[in-house]
């Protein structure tokens, strides 16, 4: 029997969100390779004779190495397992999957994509901020705040953001907030510009902060808001209205 290994995206929130195909695959699995966004609600329905290996980020620091979590992967399926690598949202969305699968295919080890809901739609979507809107959002920049926006070797255009019109949605950007909200403010984009972080998106204890960019910097500080959060800047937040029920059920 040959393995096989299974990227597998879990969506943002509970068990709701999962797909039915991640579901499946997640019953049938031998080895279950999780990160820390999961969550736990998933982490107790997986199999009982499942092995289960913690590959999450905790304070900061990776539990393990991506080139030990990479060999495991390939060690077990080449014992034959049906092995799960399981992530927050989408694998493909800042998740290190395409790494993975580049790895996985030079070990000529089969490999099956299973798409999630990515945090980066959904968790404004949840909280009544579509990420495009016909009036006022034709584009939506998705992008990673896990870069110092004032190095000069970030990959990222701070001058061609802030010209671009539409929505932008930073994922892993609490920690650099107030360097990216200067940036964009500083290469022209309107300070007046409202902003939404959602903290816990999809989660009981979710929680939304608005403001302005050129004060959103010190708001989240003030509010002590902490990761996992996503941002969203552009004037689709202004849809967003404080104190309605949740559109989505938690
Ligand atoms: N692959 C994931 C993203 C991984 S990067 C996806 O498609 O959603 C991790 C970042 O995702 C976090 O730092 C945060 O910005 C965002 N994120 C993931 N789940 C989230 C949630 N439930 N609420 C808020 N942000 C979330």
């Amino acid at each position: 029997m040959t393995g096989k290994v299974y990227l597998v995206g879990s969506g943002p929130g509970g068990l709701g969100l999962l797909t039915c195909r991640a579901r499946d695959v997640l019953d049938s699995a031998d080895v279950v390779l999780f990160d820390q966004l999961p969550g736990e609600e998933i982490l107790t329905t997986l199999p009982e004779n499942a092995e289960l290996i913690d590959c999450g980020k905790y304070g900061g620091m990776h539990l393990r190495e991506q080139e030990e979590i990479e060999a495991l992967m390939i060690a077990k399926a080449r014992e034959g397992k049906q092995v799960v690598r399981l992530k927050g949202g989408d694998p493909f969305v800042f998740g290190r999957g395409g790494e993975e699968l580049e790895v996985l295919r030079d070990a000529g080890i089969k490999v099956e994509l299973v798409p999630g809901i990515t945090s980066a739609v959904a968790v404004p979507g949840a909280v009544g901020i579509p990420v495009t809107h016909r009036s006022c959002a034709s584009q939506v920049t998705i992008l990673t705040g896990h870069e110092d926006p004032t190095k000069p070797e970030s990959a990222l255009d701070w001058n061609l953001l802030a010209q671009s019109r539409g929505t932008i949605v930073i994922l892993m950007g609490v920690k650099n907030l107030p360097l990216i909200a200067q940036s964009l403010v500083e290469n022209g984009k309107n300070p007046k510009t409202p902003v939404a972080i959602i903290e816990r998106g999809l989660r009981k204890d979710q929680r939304v902060t608005t403001g302005p960019l050129e004060q959103i910097g010190e708001i989240a500080a003030e509010r002590k808001v902490a990761p996992p959060a996503v941002i969203v800047i552009g004037e689709v937040v202004s849809l967003y209205r404080e104190g309605e029920p949740w559109l989505i059920p938690l």
